[in-house]
């Protein structure tokens, strides 16, 4: 084996990017200041047509604030995904809300419309999916089922900086929208949030409980965090910015040259696109039968020097730290999927040879197990 490991992630930092971190650095303002203002506004322009916009320190920071800003609390139940990264219903309990696990749709992975009718009680204050992998989540059911129900919409777009739905972006859909800039993502600062508001006065909310709940230096208003981005990260993200739309492009191309290398494979699914979708491949994820996946990844490993990954193996409802909140519930796709979904590596660094590389290393272990 003597081909370069392909990693499933790997983040992209030029000679930019460390110009800007020097430039900020040599300034001598490296908390949040003008970087931060500047990003934020940039961010709103490039992605959610201006939207009111905040920047934290954290996609977990921005969905926690985000929903104490919209008034999420103790009294309250937000539906949520379980097929996730647990900060989607960490951030609902971390409001002291109950979240309400509901299934997935097998096709997109993301909040299944009926689960979602059958979650709502009377305490249900909101619904917050995940627009999971890059593929919006359904919106248009989605957003009937809140009308009808006179419930609100807070978007999990951690995965989705650039993805749409009927030319609606995410970040735009509901009150607010949480994006993460972890490295992993679609692009970053480091670590790092954006918070994109409906109104302002949400945004005004989402500011005062970023920075102890003050607007005025010394004034404060309500009981709040330290939450603040700095003006190293944003200096990174602006650079970034930048070149965000080239990436994904690549991995567009990138995945659609998986797609027609892959297809017609035997027990494989492809990844699903919606009509209505613009899907941003944060990740490119296949289904293969449980019994092969676990094997499948190992030999891709071992066998071809090709990482891949499971988001998320474990279903949320059935992890320690949330399971309390969900004694006995079964949410049949949920767990199928938690099972049989495998990432491949589809990021904008893959080399021309990588994807052939994929593909012939996909082809040859599932042929040799079947
Ligand atoms: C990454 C991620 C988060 C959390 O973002 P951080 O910036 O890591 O705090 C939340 N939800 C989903 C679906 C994510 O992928």
């Amino acid at each position: 084996m003597s081909a370069e490991f392909i990693p499933a992630a790997k983040p992209i930092i030029g000679d930019e990017e460390r110009a800007a971190v020097d430039r900020v650095l040599r300034s001598g303002m490296i908390a949040q200041g003008p970087e931060v203002a500047a990003f934020e506004l940039e961010f709103a322009e490039h992605f959610v047509n201006g939207r009111a916009t905040v920047a934290v320190n954290s996609g977990t920071s921005g969905q926690h604030l985000g929903l104490l800003a919209a008034g999420v609390g103790a009294d309250d139940e937000v539906i949520v995904p379980s097929f996730t990264f647990a900060a989607t219903g960490n951030s609902v309990a971390l409001t002291g809300a109950t979240p309400v696990f509901a299934d997935i749709d097998p096709q997109t992975f993301s909040l299944d419309p009926d689960s979602v009718r059958a979650a709502i009680t009377p305490r249900t204050k909101g619904i917050m999916p995940v627009h999971l992998y890059g593929h919006p989540f359904l919106v248009d059911q989605i957003e009937a089922i809140a009308k009808e129900h006179g419930l609100a919409i807070y978007e999990d777009a951690a995965q989705a900086h650039g993805a749409s739905w009927n030319g609606r972006p995410a970040g735009t859909i509901g009150d607010f929208a949480m994006f993460s800039l972890y490295p992993t993502k679609n692009m970053t600062s480091g670590e790092g949030g954006m918070v994109t508001c409906a109104t302002d006065d949400l945004a005004r909310n989402v500011r005062l409980l970023r920075n102890q709940g003050m607007e005025t230096q010394y004034a404060n208003e309500v009981i709040g965090f330290n939450a603040r981005m700095t003006d190293l990260h944003a200096a990174i993200g602006r650079v970034q910015l930048t070149k965000v739309d080239a990436w994904t492009a690549q991995r567009q191309a990138n995945a659609a040259a998986l797609n027609a290398g892959l297809a017609g494979i035997a027990g494989l699914t492809l990844p699903y696109v919606a009509a209505e979708a613009v899907h941003v491949y944060h990740q490119y994820t296949i289904r293969v039968d449980a019994a092969e996946r676990d094997g499948l990844r190992d030999a891709l490993k071992a066998e071809h020097n090709i990482g891949s990954g499971v988001y998320y193996p474990i279903p949320n409802h059935r992890l320690p730290s949330l399971a309390h909140f969900a004694p006995g519930l079964e949410l049949p796709e949920t767990e199928r999927a938690a099972s049989e979904v495998l990432s491949l590596p589809v990021h904008p660094s893959l080399a021309a040879g990588d994807v052939d590389r994929i593909i012939a290393g996909v082809t040859a272990v599932l042929q040799a197990g079947a």
